[in-house]
């Protein structure tokens, strides 16, 4: 444990976030559940140790900064086996993480260790377009997303969740960049403004990008739409 323990403390100040032992306990305890679990469920592929350390738990405190003083109703959409809401939960408690994903199976996991850690998570086995046109629109101050979708269907998915005034965070891979040109029209229609964009090296696990837009102006009512529609004719 204390092996892992100093790699993760070292990885994770190396990208700029300090962990306390207590923290990185957590960190610990999660790595041996989805050791335990990860592959049996089908939650991930990166098993290994330092892949768990640097592609999923550094990868995902690298929000952190971004999430920083956005409000404490955050939204995770596309979860998966709860990454980046169990990071995040685990150095921000007091934060209050609505972690969504439409297959409820992954979610049976993000439970799990939400209730061994005693993590403030909550889960939401839904369709992301679904809960933005209905009974969660406009309900979060923030909505994250990793690896789920193509920049201009991910804005469709997160935005209508986010409260006018709050914050749609991105986190991307190499060709991050790209997609967000490429999501200039999806953006603004959708009601919001990119306001901040930031590219950097993950050590050994390659490019990141995270964008941050803000919503100024409510979603119109016609978005989002179904999600055939949504991944057929992206905005
Ligand atoms: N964010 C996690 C998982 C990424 S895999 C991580 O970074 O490790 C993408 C996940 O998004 C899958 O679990 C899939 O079920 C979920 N997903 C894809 N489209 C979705 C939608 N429209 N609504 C909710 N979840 C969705």
């Amino acid at each position: 444990m204390n092996d892992f323990i100093a790699r993760l403390t070292s990885a994770a100040a190396g990208a700029g976030i300090a962990l306390g032992r207590e923290e990185a306990e957590k960190f610990y305890l999660l790595y041996l559940m989805l050791s335990d679990s990860g592959k049996k469920m089908n939650l991930t592929a990166i098993c290994d140790e330092d892949g768990v350390i640097m592609r999923h738990f550094v990868d995902c405190l690298t929000v952190v900064p971004f999430v920083d003083g956005c409000g404490k109703r955050v939204v995770d959409i596309g979860c998966g086996g709860g990454f980046p809401t169990l990071p995040l939960a685990i150095v921000r408690p007091g934060l209050e993480i609505t972690a969504v994903d439409s297959t409820a199976k992954k979610l049976t996991f993000v439970d799990e260790v939400s209730k061994k850690l005693s993590l403030n998570v909550k889960t939401v086995a839904a369709r992301a377009e679904e809960l933005g046109a209905g009974r969660m629109r406009g309900s979060f101050d923030v909505a994250l997303s990793r690896a789920v979708a193509r920049m201009n269907v991910l804005c469709e998915l997160c935005m209508p969740l986010v409260r006018v005034g709050g914050n749609f965070i991105a986190m991307k891979g190499a060709e991050g960049h790209a997609e967000i040109v490429e999501a200039e029209n999806a953006i603004r229609t959708l009601g919001g403004e990119l306001v901040g964009e930031k590219s950097f090296e993950l050590p050994g696990a390659g490019g990141r990008v995270i964008a941050v837009i803000r919503k100024k102006n409510g979603t119109p009512p016609n978005y989002p739409r179904q999600y055939a529609k949504i991944k057929s004719k992206p905005l």
